[in-house]
């Protein structure tokens, strides 16, 4: 079985003017494609890893065979870390959580501005390319900043909501900005979506 690329849940226009489409469009059809060809380049030497989530792939790294480790570590965290942030985001996104998502952030943080501060600080503050990330573990929430295309899961954490800090992500309409970028991304952000990756997790 090999992974495929799932399809954006909205037009590459959607985030306008927060992200422009032309970053959309290059991000998921070149840079997200790309991470999940070569996971699948890694699959076709061991095509028994094929038979896994990359959720499993991804938590158990250490059972991944050595000759492919790094391309899963690097391209299936890739691919995961995508297909998350597609879905987080969204057209008439931003605003302020409530219900759960709100008590969440609350019991872990001083309020939702606490938690907008250090989440941002976390991905603007990721030397070179890399992802803030906010995550359950040990049953609260965290926020962290992460290199490359590491995730939270492989720290047996549960990624709920993250920001690509790439500059592919952001440096045709932002150039060298990351802060800009990263305070315009809080304005994509689709809460219901979130929720549910709460729920999931349980
Ligand atoms: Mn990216």
């Amino acid at each position: 079985m090999a992974f495929e690329l799932p399809a954006l849940p909205y037009p590459f226009d959607a985030l306008d003017p927060h992200i422009d489409a032309q970053t959309m469009e290059i991000h998921h059809d070149r840079h997200h494609a790309t991470y999940v060809n070569n996971l699948n380049g890694a699959i076709g030497k061991h095509p028994e890893l094929g038979e896994k989530s990359i959720e499993e792939l991804l938590g158990d790294l250490n059972s991944v065979p050595e000759d492919v480790r790094t391309v899963v570590r690097n391209n299936g965290g890739g691919h995961l870390n995508h297909s998350i942030f597609w879905t987080i985001m969204g057209p008439d996104g931003g605003g302020e959580p409530s219900g759960r998502v709100a008590e969440v952030i609350n019991s872990a943080f001083d309020d939702f501005a606490g938690f907008k501060d250090a989440l941002s600080k976390a991905a603007v503050g990721q030397f070179g390319s890399g992802w803030g990330w906010a995550f359950l573990a040990g049953g609260k929430l965290q926020v962290k900043g992460f290199p490359n295309q590491d995730s939270p899961i492989m720290e047996g954490g549960v990624p709920i909501l993250g920001v690509d800090v790439w500059e592919h992500a952001y440096y045709l309409k932002y150039q060298n900005k990351r802060p800009d970028y990263v305070a315009a991304w809080w304005n994509t952000i689709n809460w219901r979506a979130v929720e549910d990756r709460l729920s999931k997790a349980g």
